[in-house]
């Protein structure tokens, strides 16, 4: 009967986690609220998820399945005679899926058939697994001979990382550890034979740091964050075995911390700065918190406006600081997804909402425009510029490589998650949509918080507190908002900025409505003249959204490279209802040669060339490429 009681209580705190549990991180300011205690309302996100849920992620099976990926597990357990098909990395991407689908399960957003349908690809999963625990089917049955050879580019460990995220959020949405165990039976059996002492190992691509760390603080279990540790700082007897390009293109091998800049495979890099970031949340190590620190102030020389990272395709790297062109950006949709994982978590080391503006700008651009509108369309690179050619093909139903999608899928399914946090003193509001979140301050007080308001459409948000006691509410307030008005309970307060959020204390009573408006003019935003390609341009920003023209949204007949913004003309915004799922779009008066570039000659002396005027549209930029091929720029030559 005891034992009854104990699981009963047991249960309901498997599906209450948030997407990192730092509420024992010793070097954690802020705690995630779980991803259950926030219920997203119709809003600017759940068109996304809702596309993610019906479209995406039983798409991406279907996908799965034609293309031999979920075939890889029967092959290995005898539950199919076919060959092996896909890159060596395919378990991973099946991983992802399923953490996604884990994700919705913990918010109540999958569908039965969906749970079905993932419960089936556990099952086919689990009995792939060897009896010593080896699980990758690209290094099982006859390839069995393979496995550890060729670690630089095997993604073994990779894999495993998805595999344990993958676990730990289906345990956290259903309370059934099948997935999870299977992950955990591959833990030991490199915990048995590799480390300090027994045979070395290496990974090609961080990713498993992170998720032993988190599973480091579901379990307790401190030999998990020993292995994270061994990873992170890398094994010496390693070194020799790859080349010395490959230390800096892999991220790994040799210690994080002799890392001195951004540089490499920008999904790598972010990877290992988010589970170097993991580690020193658990362990409050000095050493690491320098070394972020450095590497985030190179974030600053680094990073697109959308908040997208790595600019080089050679290699999927970072290229210099200012290295960042725009057509040829790569800007991968899951470095993207890495910068928002690395600052959710110096985020919630610190408490500083610097962290959070990055995650923000990456969100809603840089990552946001990964998915098609429809949720069935990829981009795998993230352009800031387009020259309109109908081969070329930036969205897509299915990579090769299809790492993007399911990556996409998960953050989507886990926004709820990034929503708040609390810390001593009270609750922290990061994100703004309509949702309302019921949970409990550190003090153990039932709160509730109702957010109302159309943003990022408009700046006006209505928070509903309904809580009693003291503490304090700390509300984000963008840097792109030079002011926020702010009334509390219909009286108008001037709350002081700490670290970039509104720090509102007050004994709260059930019912106290907050109301924030923020400054949504539309902005012009200039780059860097190091920037070589933005030199002569700028950029349109509205709120968190980064803004960008498209060729069939200008004056017919006209060319997209012939406009000039008018920077002493204004920028108006209008609600689109049937544009592109509803925007606001923002029309100026802008500028253009009579003659177009196009019939004047490559090169010759200055000319005074008269100009004309004419209206221009800019859609936001996560929207792009959602109609027909069409030439698309961020960055606008100005006058
Ligand atoms: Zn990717």
């Amino acid at each position: 009967m005891k034992t009854i009681l104990v699981l009963l209580l047991l249960i309901p705190a498997a599906f209450a986690q948030p997407v990192l549990d730092t509420s024992k991180s010793p070097s954690a300011v802020l705690h995630g609220v779980p991803v259950s205690a926030v219920k997203v309302g119709d809003g600017f996100w759940s068109p996304r998820r809702k596309a993610t849920v019906e479209t995406s992620l039983p798409t991406l099976l279907v996908l799965f399945e034609e293309n031999g990926i979920i075939d890889n597990f029967r092959r290995v357990s005898g539950r199919k005679d076919v060959p092996r098909r896909g890159p060596v990395y395919t378990d991973s991407d099946v991983y992802k899926w399923l953490e996604a689908i884990g994700f919705a399960l913990q918010s109540g957003d999958a569908p039965a058939g969906l749970r079905k349908s993932a419960e089936a690809v556990i099952d086919d999963i689990a009995a792939s697994q060897d009896k010593n625990g080896y699980i990758n089917t690209s290094f099982m049955g006859d390839k069995v001979a393979q496995r550890h050879t060729a670690m630089r580019g095997n993604h073994e460990l990779y894999c495993l990382g998805h595999l344990l995220q993958a676990g730990i959020a289906w345990q956290r949405g259903t309370g059934d550890r099948k997935l999870l165990d299977v992950g955990v039976r591959m833990v030991e059996y490199l915990i048995r034979d590799f480390g300090p002492g027994k045979k070395p190992i290496f990974e090609g691509h961080p990713e498993i740091e992170l998720s032993l760390i988190e599973l480091y603080r579901s379990s307790g279990d401190r030999r998990y964050l020993e292995l994270a540790k061994y990873f992170l700082e890398g094994d010496p007897r390693n070194v020799d075995k790859v080349r010395p390009q490959d230390l800096v293109y892999l991220n790994t091998v040799i210690p994080f911390t002799s890392r001195t800049q951004l540089e490499g495979h920008a999904v790598r890099s972010m990877y290992a700065c988010s589970g170097a970031t993991d580690y020193y949340m658990e362990t409050g190590d000095k050493k690491y918190q320098a070394v972020l620190e450095k590497l985030w102030a190179d974030l600053g020389t680094k990073m697109y406006l959308t908040g997208g990272v790595g600019s080089r395709a050679q290699g999927e790297a970072f290229g210099e600081s200012y290295e960042l062109p725009n057509r040829a950006a790569y800007t991968e949709s899951c470095a993207a997804i890495g910068n928002m994982f690395w600052n959710w978590r110096l985020l919630q080391a610190t408490g500083d909402g610097k962290f959070m503006e990055v995650f923000e700008r990456a969100l809603y651009n840089g990552a946001n425009s990964g998915m098609s509108l429809g949720g069935n369309l990829y981009c795998y690179r993230n352009p800031l510029e387009l020259i309109g050619d109908p081969k070329d093909k930036i969205r897509n139903p299915w990579y090769n490589t299809t790492c993007c999608p399911p990556n996409l899928q998960r953050i989507l399914m886990s926004l709820p998650g990034y929503f708040y946090s609390t810390s001593k003193d009270g609750l922290w509001v990061h994100l703004y949509d309509n949702n309302s979140m019921k949970w409990k301050l550190e003090d153990g007080t039932a709160v509730e918080l109702n957010q109302v308001t159309k943003y990022p459409w408009e700046g006006r948000v209505e928070l509903t507190v309904a809580a009693s006691g003291t503490f304090t509410l700390h509300l984000r307030k963008p840097v792109w908002s030079h002011n926020a008005k702010v009334t509390v309970a219909g009286a108008t307060v001037t709350p002081a900025v700490e670290k970039g959020y509104l720090s509102i204390r007050r004994a709260w009573k059930p019912g106290d409505k907050v109301v924030v408006e923020f400054d949504m003019t539309p902005r012009l935003t200039a780059s860097n003249p190091l920037v070589r390609d933005n030199i002569g341009k700028l950029a349109i920003e509205r709120g968190p959204l980064v803004y960008t023209m498209e060729g069939l949204d200008q004056p017919a007949g006209t060319a997209l490279f012939d406009w000039r913004i008018d920077a002493r003309n204004p920028f108006r915004p209008e609600w689109q209802n049937g544009m592109l799922g509803g925007v606001v779009t923002l029309k100026h008066a802008a500028l253009r040669p009579s003659k177009p570039h196009a019939e004047r000659p490559l090169y010759g002396e200055v000319l005074k060339t008269p100009m004309v005027r004419g209206e221009i549209m800019l859609i936001p930029y996560y929207a792009f490429q959602n109609r027909e091929p069409t030439a698309m720029q961020v960055w606008i030559p100005y006058r």
